[in-house]
C-alpha cells in the first residue's frame, strides 16, 4: 500500500475518457474496459451528484441504482469509497463538475483516487461522455487523459433517439435533429483531437462483431494486454452509474443492435445518408443499407 501511495503522489491518474454521442454503445464500451485487471470503471461519473445528494421528493429511488444492483446508499463499495472523502469540507457530487478548474480538478482527483484504492486498481475509465469535462482533465497536470472517441453508425443512433422520444412522447428527441447534432460533435471532435498521439478511435459496430480483435487493438494502443474477462464482462462486479439500461440486466453474451436496419425507411436512410455523407466517410460507414 506504502509504494502505491508514493507511486500515486508522484504520478498523474491515469484516465481513459469515452468521448461520444449518446446512443453509441458507452455503457458496453464501459463495461468492457472496466472488467480489465488495471481499469475500474466510474460510469458517467458526472451524474454522482444525481446519485448522492439529497433528493426533492417523488423522483425516483430506481435513479440511484447501482450496476452491483444496490441503491448507492447500500452498495458497500461506494460507501467506501465516499468515506475516505471528507464529504464536510469537500461537496464531492457538485464540486466534481465545477466550473472553476482548481475546485474541478482537486474534487475529480480525491474522488478517483478513493475509487482507485478501493477497488485496487491504477486506472479510470470514465464514460461521462460530455466534451467540457474532457476539457478539464486535458487542462489539468494531475491527469494524464487517453481520449476514447466512441463512433456509430449516425442512422442507428438517430434511430434509438427517435425510439426514445416515442417511448418518452417527447418531440425533441427527433431522428434529423439527432443527425444535426451527431454531424456537428463528431466532425468537432474528430477534427480537434484526431491528430492527437492520446486519441483513439473506436467503432461500436467492431466491438461487437469482433469484440476480441477490437478491444486487443485498443488494449495495444493503450500500453495494455487485452484480458479475456473483457469480453465476459458478465462475470465481474461493477459499481459504475449512469448510462442505459444494459448495466442492470443479465448479459450473458455481447450483441449488435440492428434494429435500426429493418426499421428505417428508404426515404429516411437516404436522407441521413446524404446529410452525413462527410461523417460516413470519415469513420467508415457504408452508404447502402444492404452493406451495413
Ligand atoms: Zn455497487
Amino acid at each position: 500500500m506504502f509504494l502505491y501511495y508514493v507511486t500515486r503522489m508522484k504520478n498523474p491518474i491515469k484516465i481513459l475518457y469515452i468521448l461520444s454521442s449518446g446512443h453509441s454503445g458507452s455503457t458496453l464500451t464501459d463495461l468492457i474496459l472496466g472488467s480489465h485487471s488495471e481499469i475500474e470503471s466510474g460510469g458517467e461519473i458526472d451524474r454522482l451528484h444525481d446519485y448522492i445528494s439529497e433528493r426533492p421528493p417523488g423522483r425516483g429511488e430506481i435513479e440511484r441504482v447501482c450496476t452491483c444492483k444496490k441503491n448507492i446508499k447500500d452498495c458497500a463499495y461506494w460507501e467506501a469509497v465516499l468515506s475516505k472523502i471528507d464529504s464536510d469540507k469537500y461537496n464531492i457530487g457538485a464540486n466534481i463538475e465545477s466550473e472553476e478548474i482548481e475546485v474541478f480538478e482537486e474534487s475529480n482527483f480525491k474522488l478517483i483516487e478513493a475509487i482507485l484504492e478501493v477497488s485496487e486498481k491504477t486506472i479510470f475509465c470514465d464514460s461521462s461522455k460530455s466534451y467540457p469535462r474532457l476539457v478539464k482533465f486535458l487542462k489539468s497536470n494531475k491527469f494524464a487523459v487517453e481520449i476514447i472517441h466512441l463512433v456509430r453508425d449516425p442512422r442507428a443512433v438517430a434511430y434509438s433517439v427517435r425510439r426514445k422520444g416515442l417511448k418518452l412522447n417527447d418531440e425533441s428527441y427527433n431522428f434529423f435533429n439527432a443527425l444535426k447534432n451527431y454531424k456537428k460533435v463528431n466532425s468537432k471532435w474528430f477534427s480537434e483531437f484526431s491528430g492527437l498521439d492520446n486519441y483513439h478511435l473506436l467503432k461500436y459496430e467492431n466491438i461487437v462483431q469482433d469484440t476480441e480483435k477490437e478491444v486487443k487493438r485498443l488494449m495495444q494502443e493503450l500500453g495494455l494486454n487485452f484480458e479475456k474477462d473483457q469480453f465476459e464482462f458478465w462475470k465481474n462486479e461493477h459499481h459504475n452509474i449512469g448510462g442505459n439500461r444494459m448495466r442492470l440486466q443479465n448479459h450473458k453474451s455481447i450483441r449488435k443492435d440492428d434494429e435500426y436496419l429493418s426499421n428505417i425507411s428508404f426515404k429516411d436512410w437516404y436522407l441521413a445518408s446524404i446529410k452525413t455523407f462527410p461523417q460516413l466517410k470519415t469513420f467508415g460507414y457504408p452508404i447502402l443499407k444492404n452493406m451495413a
